[in-house]
């Protein structure tokens, strides 16, 4: 039992309790599931009692800081969990990131970036030897870096990036210039007060030739941490959220660096100038891939905290009743409430069991960039990009949904709700914009579509392999049979290529026009565009989904076979929660984008209805499972830090004790009575 830090009355809620009383599974195996063995369960309880037991590793709320305040505390936190991971010899990613969750919560600080975007930008694009020189000074904490692509002016469009490179072989060395207010570096996370190093994107020039976008390691700070000459820096200012951060902003004047400095793995710049080009320019990209599935695994885990406060808080807070002069009932019982929070509950299982298989098949395709083979890379980019689209949106708008689930307490930060949103939703932004992204992903869906019309054998990979399918069946009539998990996932599949197929379809009758403009044509189809990639990234989650659940192997609905993500071994009790689970997952999907289907006649009316009805019968077959499914998510309320989500859910007391807690509480009188209303009172009484 995962118990309440706060020492109020241990006793658990009766209304908690009861509902504990009603479940149909085992909640340790469920838990077992969700962690990936009984064996992971342990190791990640064992690290979370390492950071819940440092005592250094505590501190003060931080919701009741400013923002001077809350930067200073997160960056000493975050501290030294780097130093007690060196002490535990904590190396393996997971475990880093069950420890780090422990100490920061949800939030980061600029150390964040250092780690989860210079080091792994550092470690893709530099050579052997630079590594060499560069790696001691990132283990010893020397060097602590931020990624600086960003400009004032320029934030998607890389190539446009004004920040010069120049380099002059007379010293060997590169002259680093922001030639105009638009191409100051902006919104650098760790750069305003953390950082000391900067990769910088800047436009390389050899021989008064412009060479394209190259990464350059620069020293901004000096062992002081002053900023070096001809270096302006600093912190953006406050923002919606992330203040633990400081993103910042960063002009250079004429600054030389050695020519050793920039990162040489894949293009150079030799002593004399001459300029290597990359054997494939595509390999500059690779490093934003692993930050792509960083955020979208933050995301699935904010929605599981989330999740778990307000369906506690939906048991014990009784509202109304549903007949007059009957006691008042749990708003977890109106249907309104379910409707709202249990296809989030589904959604949570869904991407919690999918996400790993999809998260095997990008890491090896990283690991393969790591070794110069590019063959999975354009699909590993395409599918990061939707993922992570897909998975920060949803965690804001379900963050969003569950804040206001819980009416009037929820928008208190001491719900946590409030913070979980205002961290997540950055991240809707911070490595590439929804849009961009996906008409990134559309442009991978467009070419494969292509070749697949010219070639029905081509091999795909085993995300992609149902358009195959798909496309073989084209001619034949389709309509969604029943709503068995194989005939729904066909419904995904069929919806995914059908509006791919319908998108290739306008732009080769715009192309066809006379003096048509490629470009003119890519914009007026973009909006469909990112239709398709968003149904192309719900139908993967779909797909592996039910290939997790069906629990066999030969039944495998991705037909390409490597590499297959194991399925999940369980109890039929655990299998059959998940079932239901995943039927409501995937039939609130296909309700949501019913209009496509009835399009497409893949639906009709009544179809659309029965989906509904088997919606809400399956709100009833969940009910009585729903606290134990969050309790399975097994979050410490060290986690979830909500007087609203406690695993004994005792609400009001946890509310009043929170108000006491507040600043303004200090005095009983405020300094702003003395000086502003009483004197303003004292005014009118004299004047009557
Ligand atoms: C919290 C946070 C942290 C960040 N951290 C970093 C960091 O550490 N390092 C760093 O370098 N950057 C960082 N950034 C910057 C971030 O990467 C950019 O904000 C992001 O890439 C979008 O660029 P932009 O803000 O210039 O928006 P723009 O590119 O100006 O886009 C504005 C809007 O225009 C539309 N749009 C733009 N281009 C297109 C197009 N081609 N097609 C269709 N629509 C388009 C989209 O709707 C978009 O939302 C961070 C940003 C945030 C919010």
């Amino acid at each position: 039992m995962r118990t309440s830090a706060i020492d109020i009355e241990k006793k658990m809620n009766p209304l908690l309790e009861s509902e504990r009383k009603k479940n149909s599974f085992d909640v340790e195996e469920m838990t077992n599931v969700l962690d990936g063995g009984k064996i992971a369960t342990e190791r990640r309880r064992f690290i979370e009692k390492l950071a819940f037991t440092d005592v250094e590793l505590w501190g003060p709320d931080v919701r009741h800081m400013t923002r001077e305040e809350l930067f200073l505390e997160m960056t000493r936190r975050h501290v030294e969990a780097i130093k007690k991971c060196k002490k535990y010899n904590l190396t393996d990613a997971v475990d880093v990131t069950n420890f780090q969750r422990s100490v920061l919560n949800t939030y980061v600080t600029g150390l964040s970036l250092h780690q989860l975007v210079f080091v792994p930008m550092l470690k893709l694009q530099s050579s052997e030897e630079q590594l060499r020189d560069w790696l001691p000074l990132v283990d010893s904490f020397k060097m602590i870096g931020c990624y600086a692509q960003t400009e004032l002016g320029h934030g998607t469009y890389i190539r446009g990036i004004e920040t010069s490179a120049t380099y002059d072989p007379q010293t060997e060395e590169f002259i680093l210039n922001s030639p105009s207010i638009s191409s100051i570096k902006w919104w650098i996370g760790g750069l305003g007060k953390t950082a000391n190093y900067a990769l910088i994107l800047a436009q390389l020039y050899t021989d008064d030739v412009n060479r394209g976008v190259h990464a350059f390691l620069v020293q901004i700070r000096d062992h002081n941490h002053m900023p070096m000459q001809g270096i302006t820096l600093g912190d953006i200012g406050p923002k919606l959220g992330l203040n633990s951060v400081d993103n910042g902003f960063l002009k250079l004047s004429h600054v030389r660096i050695p020519r050793n400095n920039m990162l040489m793995r894949y293009s150079k710049v030799l002593k004399d100038g001459t300029f290597v080009a990359p054997s494939n320019t595509r390999l500059l990209y690779g490093g934003m891939l692993q930050a792509r599935i960083d955020l979208s695994d933050d995301a699935i885990y904010v929605i599981c905290l989330s999740i778990t406060v307000v369906i506690r808080y939906s048991c014990v807070r009784l509202q109304c009743s549903m007949q007059n002069d009957q006691a008042e009932c749990q708003i977890v019982s109106y249907q309104t409430q379910q409707n709202k929070l249990f296809p989030i509950l589904s959604s949570a299982y869904a991407y919690r069991l999918a996400f790993p298989a999809i998260n095997q098949w990008l890491t090896s395709a990283t690991n393969m960039v790591d070794q110069g083979d590019v063959s999975d890379l354009g699909e590993a980019h395409a599918l990061s990009s939707a993922m992570k689209v897909l998975l920060t949106t949803k965690s804001a708008n379900f963050v969003e949904t569950c804040r206001l689930s819980c009416g009037g307490h929820g928008y208190l930060d001491g719900s946590s709700l409030p913070v979980f949103y205002r961290n997540i939703v950055a991240t809707v932004t911070a490595e590439g914009e929804v849009s961009v992204l996906l008409l990134q992903t559309a442009r991978f869906l467009v070419k494969t579509f292509v070749k697949l019309q010219q070639s029905s054998n081509m091999q795909l990979s085993p995300f992609t392999s149902y358009l195959l399918n798909q496309s073989r069946a084209r001619n034949e009539p389709k309509k969604l049979s029943s709503f068995n998990l194989e005939s729904l996932v066909d419904a995904y599949q069929y919806r995914s290529y059908r509006l791919l197929s319908a998108v290739c379809e306008r732009m080769n009758t715009l192309n066809a026009k006379e003096r048509a403009n490629k470009f003119y044509v890519w914009n007026a189809c973009s909006v469909d565009l990112v239709h398709s990639s968003l149904a192309h990234i719900e139908c993967v989650i779909a797909t592996v989904l039910v290939q997790q659940l069906s629990g066999n192997s030969n039944n495998n609905v991705m037909t390409s076979s490597s590499p297959s993500p194991s399925c999940l071994s369980c109890s039929s009790d655990v299998r059959r929660v998940l079932t239901n689970l995943c039927r409501l997952y995937l039939l609130n999907g296909l309700f949501e984008s019913s209009a496509d289907l009835l399009q497409f006649s893949y639906l009709d009316p009544d179809q659309v209805t029965s989906m509904k009805l088997e919606m809400y019968n399956l709100y009833d077959v969940i009910r009585p499972d729903v606290v134990s499914l969050v309790d399975a998510m097994d979050f410490d309320d060290r986690h979830l830090k909500s007087v609203l989500g406690t695993y004994c859910g005792h609400v009001y007391e946890e509310l009043y004790q929170w108000a006491q807690k507040s600043k303004l509480n200090e005095t009983q009188v405020h300094p702003s009575f003395h000086k502003y209303v009483k004197p303003t009172r004292e005014l009118f009484v004299s004047k009557m």
